[in-house]
Order: structure tokens, then C-alpha cells, then sequence
């Protein structure tokens, strides 16, 4: 892509709006832009890192067996009545009525009506297990919509549902998605750290919330200095095998957040412990009978007597991650996106866009790089050169390739890792190859 012709509108300086980093950083970014409060449009820029994290998301979703389906966000009332959460849930809803007086809502999340769709379909414990998930825009009338997209009024969720025919089943149909969020997580470059969370009035449950450490987080947390080097990625994965070792590993270790902190049972001695904030990226919850109870979703178990099927939830704050991965990766320049989830591999800069040996340097590589399959930003802008470093910083792509007068007489282009601040002088074609070999 042309810098030239993208849609870019880049901010100098630090919006009075955002209180927070990554909202500053989306903001001058050319991110995203407020519509009101807490609702956000994505801008192109913004909507290919949004793409990228619902991409890792839906790989790990797949390959932990949960199947893809898509709800409405508007729902009707009534379901919302069987399960007696239509009064419960307070101002947060956002209610309304269509042109017959019919109460609808705009779903903040979707526990009644993927029951209602399961209850049509499935009769038989034959048929179990199922998780089933989708990824769309919620809606939840925030009180304080703050810090951008990390606590918006809409905004992306992933959100999974299991159903087994017993508690040992959806102990299983847990641990898998337990799995998928450690390793969606560890894939964007995150830390998320599961924490023993609140299950709420029904209680007995299990529930964990994925918390990344961050100075702005909205939590205080408290955990063992092991996490600060735990390398999920390292585990072999096969989400069909025995995953209880997994998650007795990785839950064996502390990990609270201050609502459920007993040092007490804490084992790491205060010295050691690790006193931080966070950010809840995810939240995954096994309610048994909750909602099947009320909303009558049985099915014949093997012994033919109807039994109401074991749920479990999960969610994950798909728009939340963008900020959050921006909280735990950028410097005082801008954002440091790490490879798998950045807008672009490369930025390639011509430092003198009126020269034409400059040019014909520059797009001869350009062509190069599109064609190794290197999606690249390509700043052919007349701007002067520290305009030009600025905006490249400011995005954060992994790779800065720049290009100038000195360079084409020597026959080397500079390339800069944007996380380490590295920089060679190389040639073109070492460049491509040293891009191919961390790709
Ligand atoms: P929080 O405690 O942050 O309000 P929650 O516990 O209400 O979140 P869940 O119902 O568990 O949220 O939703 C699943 C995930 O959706 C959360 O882990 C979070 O990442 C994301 N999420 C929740 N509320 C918001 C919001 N207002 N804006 C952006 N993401 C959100
Ligand atoms: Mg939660």
C-alpha cells in the first residue's frame, strides 16, 4: 500500500481525550475515531490489526473443535425473561422496541439465545458434546465508557458456549478452551494470566479470568514471579488428549486478582510476590445447569430420563486486545506491534521522494517485497525525512526498510527492527532475505 493513498489521519499531537496509553496511541495513530461516547469507528489502519487478533482467536477457537455460527445482535426480550435476566440486568442493557411495541435488547452477550438455538436442535446426549461461538459486536451501557476501546459501550467479543451431558464432560469442553486461551493470548505476544475469578451468586462453579499485567489496568492483581517467565507456546498442543495435567500446571502456580488475594493460602513469600494491575483480556465460565434449567434445554440421556445439559461460557474482549497489546508494547515513539498481529510486516521509506534514482530504488523493492508476500506500507510521500521516521515509529511496524540519496550510490538500504531499535546497512536483497528469515 501507497502511505500516499491510505487512509492515514495521523494526529501530532496527544489528544486531551485519552487518559490512557493505547488510547492516545489508537487515536494519533489513525486507529480509530469516537462516534459517542465509547463507540468507535475502525479505521482502515485500526480494522486490519482488529482482523488480525480475531484471525488468532478463530484459529485457536477451530482447533479446540468449537464450531463458528453467527447470533444477531439484537435479540427479543423474551428470552431474556425465561432466564429471568431481562430485569436483572439493569441499566447496562440497552433495550428496545421495533415499530410492533415487541421488546428487543442489543445483545451484551448471548447465553439465552444460544440455549433457545440448542434447545431446538439437540435431543440426545448422542449429539454431545458442542461448543459453539461466534464473534460480533455487543452492546453494554457502560456507566464510565473509558480508556477507548478497552472499555467500550460497543464493542468485539468472542464468545463460546459449551454443552455436555454431565459435569465430568464439561470439565473437558473447560480445559480445552482453557488451552485455546492460554495460546491465543501467548500468539499475540501477551502474557494473560489466569486468575481464580468471582463465580458469582450460583457459586461452586469454576471460572477463570485471563488478566495481562499493565500499569493502566483497572484491577490490582498478585502473582508468582514464575508467570513473568512462562512460555506457553513451548507446550506440545493436541487438544484431544488428557488437557487436566495442563490446566493443573498452569493453575497450580498463584495467581489472584484483589478480590480473591488470601495471602493465606498464598505460598510465594511477600517479598517475592509480584503486586501489579491488569487488564482482563478473557473470561471463561462453567455454570452448569444455569441457563438449561429455566430455558427447559434437555436432552434423553442414555437411560432415556431428560437431563438438563452442562454449560459453560467464554469470552474474549477481541476489540479490548487491540488496546491492551498497545498497553504492553509501545516506547515513548509509539506502538511496538509484534509480528503476528501487525497492520503490516514492513515499512518501507523513500527518504527523498523528488529524486527519481531514489524512486526507482524504492518501488523496484516494493515490488520485491509485495512479491515475497510481505504485506508492505509503502511512505512515498513528499514530507521531509524526520516527518517520515515519526510517522513509522508512531505505527510501529515490526521492520522499517529506508531508502535514501547516500544509500543508492552505495548500494544499501538501512533496515530497522522497530522493537530493539536495530539498524544494518545492507543491501536490498539481504534485507528481503534477513525479513524472510525471521518471518
Ligand atoms: P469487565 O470486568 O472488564 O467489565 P466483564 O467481566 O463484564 O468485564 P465478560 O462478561 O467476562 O466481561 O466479557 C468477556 C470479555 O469481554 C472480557 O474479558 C473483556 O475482555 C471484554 N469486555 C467486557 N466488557 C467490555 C467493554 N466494556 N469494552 C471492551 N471489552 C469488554
Ligand atoms: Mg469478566
Amino acid at each position: 500500500m501507497r502511505l500516499s493513498r491510505y487512509f492515514l489521519p495521523l494526529i501530532k499531537e496527544n489528544p486531551s481525550e485519552a487518559q490512557i496509553v493505547s488510547h492516545r496511541l489508537m487515536l494519533r495513530a489513525g486507529m480509530i475515531r469516537q462516534s459517542s461516547a465509547g463507540i468507535y469507528s475502525w479505521l482502515p489502519l485500526g480494522f486490519k490489526v482488529l482482523k488480525k487478533v480475531e484471525a488468532i482467536v478463530r484459529e485457536e477457537q477451530d482447533a479446540a473443535g468449537a464450531q463458528e455460527l453467527l447470533m444477531p445482535t439484537l435479540q427479543p426480550a423474551e428470552l431474556w425473561r425465561e432466564s429471568g435476566r431481562y430485569e436483572d440486568y439493569g441499566k447496562e442493557m440497552l433495550r428496545i422496541k421495533d415499530r410492533h411495541e415487541r421488546d428487543m435488547l442489543y445483545g451484551p452477550t448471548n447465553e439465552e439465545l444460544i440455549t433457545d438455538i440448542f434447545r431446538g436442535a439437540i435431543k440426545s446426549y448422542r449429539d454431545l458434546p458442542k461448543t459453539l461461538y461466534h464473534i460480533q459486536w455487543k452492546f453494554r451501557d457502560e456507566v464510565r465508557p473509558r480508556f477507548g476501546v478497552m472499555r467500550g459501550r460497543e464493542f468485539l467479543m468472542k464468545d463460546s458456549y459449551s454443552f455436555d451431558i454431565d459435569a465430568a464432560g464439561a470439565k473437558i469442553s473447560y480445559n480445552k478452551m482453557f488451552l485455546a486461551y492460554l495460546r491465543s493470548f501467548a500468539r499475540m505476544g501477551l502474557r494473560a494470566i489466569p486468575m481464580r475469578a468471582d463465580t458469582g451468586p450460583i457459586g461452586g462453579d469454576l471460572s477463570h479470568e485471563f488478566i495481562i499485567l499493565a500499569e493502566t489496568g483497572e484491577s490490582a492483581v498478585f502473582c508468582d514471579p514464575a508467570w513473568l517467565e512462562a512460555d506457553i507456546l513451548a507446550s506440545a498442543v493436541d487438544y484431544d488428549a488428557d488437557l487436566e495435567p495442563f490446566f493443573r500446571k498452569w493453575t497450580q502456580l498463584y495467581a489472584a486478582t484483589d478480590e480473591k488475594h488470601d495471602p493465606a493460602e498464598c505460598a510465594v513469600p511477600a517479598d517475592k510476590l509480584v503486586t501489579a494491575r491488569g487488564i482482563e483480556v478473557g473470561h471463561i465460565f462453567y455454570f452448569g445447569t444455569k441457563y438449561s434449567q429455566p430455558m427447559g434445554a434437555t436432552v434423553a440421556g442414555p437411560d432415556g430420563a431428560q437431563v438438563a445439559v452442562e454449560m459453560g461460557s467464554y469470552g474474549i474482549g477481541v476489540s479490548r486486545l487491540v488496546g491492551a497489546i498497545i498497553e504492553a508494547s509501545h516506547d515513548d515513539a509509539g506502538i511496538i506491534w509484534p509480528a503476528s498481529v501487525a497492520p503490516f510486516a514492513v515499512g518501507l521509506v523513500n527518504l527523498r521522494a523528488a529524486d527519481a534514482k531514489c524512486v526507482a530504488a524504492c518501488d523496484a523493492l516494493y515490488a520485491k517485497l509485495q512479491a515475497a508476500g510481505f504485506d508492505t506500507l509503502y511512505d512515498d510521500r513528499e514530507e521531509s525525512p524526520g516527518a517520515k521516521f515519526a510517522a513509522m515509529d508512531l505505527i510501529g511496524l515490526p521492520w522499517q526498510i529506508v531508502i535514501g540519496p547516500r544509500g543508492v550510490a552505495a548500494g544499501t538500504v538501512e533496515l530497522k527492527n522497530r522493537a530493539t531499535g536495530e539498524r544494518a546497512e545492507l543491501s536490498a536483497d539481504a534485507a528481503l532475505q534477513k525479513l524472510g528469515a525471521a518471518a
